[in-house]
């Protein structure tokens, strides 16, 4: 048996200055450790053959299948408001692209497989533990139904990595619609090649805004869209208690996914200042002020595509200020949408949003825990008797009272208790990846070399709104001492 990727790749058919062809670099001992075969039968691959030594082989780069062209792109970007004019896959490389049982095109690209021309001064190469976070996050993601990369495989290479300490290396096997980013654009902008931003601008819309082909003014439209699917990508982040921890413009996704899972994290008492990533030391990135940096990633993206604007960039300038003033309400009609079915409101009314904010500010005050309150919300809506949403505050008083308005409201809906708890369940989850848990999982696997602990994580995870009775504990927050304050880049 042979392993066959259907590839039909269009990224390397770009210019040259686009990416730099490199294959990956062959490993000493791959050893398979997780593949995702639902996603490797919805990318028409044949998963058996994946799990097979010569699988393992390819998924840890150290051979490259037929079709396959593999390059690193090239991108740029702002990290942390410091502009980089040339960063690019330092530690990836795309291995090509496949289209998908619904007709989705998809990149299949091998992270953490040798340097490349855009390495700079890494290695090129990926810990076990950054590996598993993010096949861990993306994939909960997915199961929570947010547009997100996702993970095909994790492979240890037999190799170490040399960071604080000598590390397992490991591949991830990342699935995106594409790996264009805000920094992708910038790389051209910067270098003032107007045909490169056409020419990639053109292959955006082809592959991720194909509504928008005809469109009299494409450029304009393809900004909007952006604009409009990064708002409301941010509010369905705020609404789950995501935070990116490393939103910098080559982290922003033309796509509109969530992408380069570093140090990111799912808070678990409810606090908008909460920042988890070491390296974020200014709360640049902290929960509540996504939707204003993902504003300030697509402000540079609108600067890079002013060019395409026209003649008159004054004009430009004006228009490209007017499609970035969308994003405001996109975001927020989008998040507040989301609030009230997350509270069981099915209609809208005045009075809604502050009710729901007195809420949040009850639970920031109280410490409460953001997944459970809402879940054991939904238990309260079913049955008023139920008081395990009191219990999430400090003060549980805080809750009774604010509940008493919650169910003056909702009386005000034909719905019955069981129809509204069955809605917000559905929103809700109750099992995250809770940091504690994916750090366990993690010392498992680095230090015991098992791997089980990861497994049922990732099974727990697939079915984020079932109760699963067996695996209740795994909806718990942390006990004070397994609390995980900080988090630590990828790299
Ligand atoms: P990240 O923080 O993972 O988004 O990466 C930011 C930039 O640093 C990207 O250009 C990466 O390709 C590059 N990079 C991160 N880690 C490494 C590494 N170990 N070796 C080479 N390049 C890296
Ligand atoms: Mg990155």
């Amino acid at each position: 048996m042979t392993v066959h990727f259907p590839f039909q790749n269009s990224y390397s058919a770009l210019p040259d200055s686009f990416f730099a062809r490199v294959a990956p670099t062959p490993v000493a001992a791959p050893r398979l450790i997780k593949l995702n075969r639902p996603l490797a039968v919805q990318l028409g691959l044949d998963p058996d053959v994946l799990e097979t030594p010569e699988g393992a082989e390819i998924l840890a780069g150290k051979t490259v299948p037929a079709g396959a062209d593999p390059i690193a792109m090239a991108y740029a970007g702002h990290q942390f408001g410091q502009f980089v004019p040339q960063l690019g896959d330092g530690r990836a490389v795309l291995l090509g692209e496949v289209i998908d049982k619904d007709g989705i095109r998809r990149d299949i690209q091998l992270k953490g497989s040798g340097p490349t021309p855009f390495s700079r001064r890494g290695d090129g190469r990926a810990a076990l533990g950054p590996v598993l976070r993010e096949y861990i996050v993306s994939e909960a993601m997915f199961a929570l139904g947010i547009p997100t990369t996702r993970s095909l495989a994790a492979v240890v290479t037999g190799e170490h990595v040399i960071r604080e300490t000598a590390l397992p290396g490991a591949v991830l096997t990342r699935v995106a619609s594409s790996h264009i980013r805000v920094g992708t654009f910038q790389f051209f902008a910067v270098r003032r090649d107007t045909d490169a931003i056409r020419r990639l601008a053109d292959h955006v819309i082809a592959r991720h805004y194909p509504e928008l082909l005809g469109n009299e003014r494409p450029y304009h439209a393809l900004l909007a869209g952006v604009v409009a699917r990064q708002a409301e990508l941010v509010a369905r982040w705020l609404l789950v208690g995501f935070i990116h921890g490393v939103m910098n413009t080559d982290n922003s996704s033309i796509s509109g996914e969530t992408i380069d899972y570093g140090p990111c994290a799912f808070m678990d008492a409810y606090n908008p200042s909460q920042v988890f990533s070491s390296i974020d030391e200014m709360g640049r990135y902290a929960y509540a002020n996504q939707p204003r940096i993902a504003l300030w990633n697509l402000t540079r993206l609108a600067e890079c595509l002013l060019p395409l604007f026209g003649e008159e960039q004054e004009k430009a300038v004006e228009q490209a200020q007017e499609i970035l003033g969308a994003f405001p309400e996109t975001f927020s009609k989008a998040y507040q949408t989301g609030l009230r079915k997350k509270v069981g409101l099915f209609t809208e009314r005045d009075g809604d949003e502050a009710l729901i904010q007195d809420l949040l500010d009850a639970m920031a005050k109280n410490t409460a825990d953001f997944t459970l309150t809402f879940r054991r919300l939904g238990d309260a809506a079913g049955d008023p008797a139920a008081d395990d949403a009191r219990a999430e505050f400090m003060d549980p008083a805080a809750f009774d009272e604010w509940a008493k308005r919650w169910r003056e409201r909702t009386a005000l809906e034909p719905q019955t208790a069981a129809e509204r708890q069955a809605a917000m369940n559905t929103v809700n989850p109750i099992f995250i990846p809770r940091n504690h848990r994916v750090e366990a999982v993690i010392q498992a696997a680095v230090n015991n070399d098992d791997y089980a602990p990861f497994e049922e994580l990732v099974k727990v995870l697939a079915k984020p709104f079932e109760d699963q009775p067996d695996y209740a504990a795994y909806a718990d927050p942390p006990l004070p001492d397994q609390r995980v304050l900080q988090t630590f880049c990828g790299t």
